[in-house]
């Protein structure tokens, strides 16, 4: 199944993507956007290599919880790594068909995040496979003012107060004169204050997930032998289910101190076995759901293979009910509407 989903969420007082540090400031990631009246704004964005990374980590944890543990060391130390000159996985040989096929049989078996979120080996071998999941950074949606603050933190220092009758106090008064001074300079410095930004406002990212490719050679174009059905079939599964912490939040930098205060707001998803199906049109867009009837009007007449179309929640999508020829569900929240695309996938593998 092919699937592309395109969502909005509130993200508040997030700090999902710093992208650098100048002495005690830490900058939040922007970029420059072009929106419908063809204005450029600059704004405040989180990098889909970001979502990925995440995407990365929660398919992993789900897999372990599982039971399942084909990953290789990199992975399993939930570090996202090129192969390295010293994975045996990797076979040199001639360089001939036969020596991609085998490398590309032995590294997707032997790691399940490689086949989803694909691999690149520069030595050895020079042998690659594409993601099965992309994503779009996270962008405040085009009609939404930013909303930015400057926050001043610092490192909380315990001090113990020291207990002293008059008569010590005034004998030590001189010698305690300077050292207090000098215990403050350090407790300043123990403080070490430092500002970070954080952003508010609605934000949008749209999806991109191969699963009908997910365990499938790309030399072959079958299922990688050595995986069972229902070994790919974990995996597909996985790959969808790691949706759920996205919508809701739980991908970037800073969680620890500015965990995103989210509501999940609209989800349009589009899923076939028509592997030609077009992204849709961002959420990002004021009208992105009159372009998305228009689209899916459209692909519904590239192809005999059904197509799905899961919303969420179902109010705010009244029109897409009623498009000719569409699988149509309505949901309640975007969390059941992943739960529904996961049952779909499901029942076609
Ligand atoms: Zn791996």
């Amino acid at each position: 199944m092919f699937i592309k989903l395109t969502t909005r969420l509130i993200v508040n007082a997030h700090n999902l993507n710093n992208e650098a540090s100048v002495g005690t400031f830490t900058d939040i990631r922007r970029i420059k956007l072009v929106n419908s009246n063809g204005e450029v704004k600059e704004v405040v964005a989180v990098s889909g290599n970001m979502l990925k990374h995440y995407h990365f980590l929660y398919t992993k944890r789900i897999l372990e919880s599982l039971g399942y543990d084909k990953f290789c060391d990199h992975c399993k130390r939930e570090e996202a790594f090129r192969l390295d000159e010293k994975d045996t996985r990797v076979i040199p040989g001639k360089g001939e068909l036969e020596d991609y096929v085998e490398s590309e049989k032995r590294i997707i078996s032997q790691c399940a995040i490689e086949d989803i979120h694909g691999y690149l080996s520069p030595t050895r071998l020079p042998i690659k496979r594409d993601s099965r999941v992309r994503f779009s950074w996270l962008v405040p949606v085009e009609d939404q003012e930013e909303a930015l603050t400057t926050a001043l933190h610092n490192r909380v220092i315990k001090v113990i107060p020291v207990k002293q009758t008059a008569e010590e106090s005034e004998k030590k008064a001189e010698a305690e004169e300077k050292e207090i001074e000098e215990k403050l300079e350090e407790r300043v410095k123990g403080m070490a204050i430092f500002y970070k930004q954080y952003a508010s406002g609605i934000y949008s990212f749209s999806a991109s997930i191969d699963a009908k490719r997910i365990g499938m050679s790309d030399y072959t174009l079958k299922p990688i032998e050595e995986l069972g059905h229902d070994e790919i079939s974990l995996r597909k599964l996985a790959s969808i289910k790691s949706l759920v912490p996205l919508i809701t939040g739980e991908a970037g930098a800073s969680m620890s101190r500015a965990l995103p205060i989210v509501q999940p707001l609209e989800i349009l998803i589009m899923a076939s076995e028509y592997p030609g199906l077009p992204n849709l049109v961002s959420a990002y867009y004021s009208e992105y759901k009159d372009a998305n009837l228009k689209l899916i009007n459209a692909a519904r007449n590239l192809t005999d293979k059904t197509i799905h179309l899961l919303v969420a929640p179902k109010e705010a999508f009244p029109e897409f009910k009623d498009i000719k020829g569409i699988e149509f569900k309505g949901l309640g929240s975007l969390a059941e509407a992943i739960v529904e695309l996961a049952k779909l996938l499901e029942s076609s593998i």
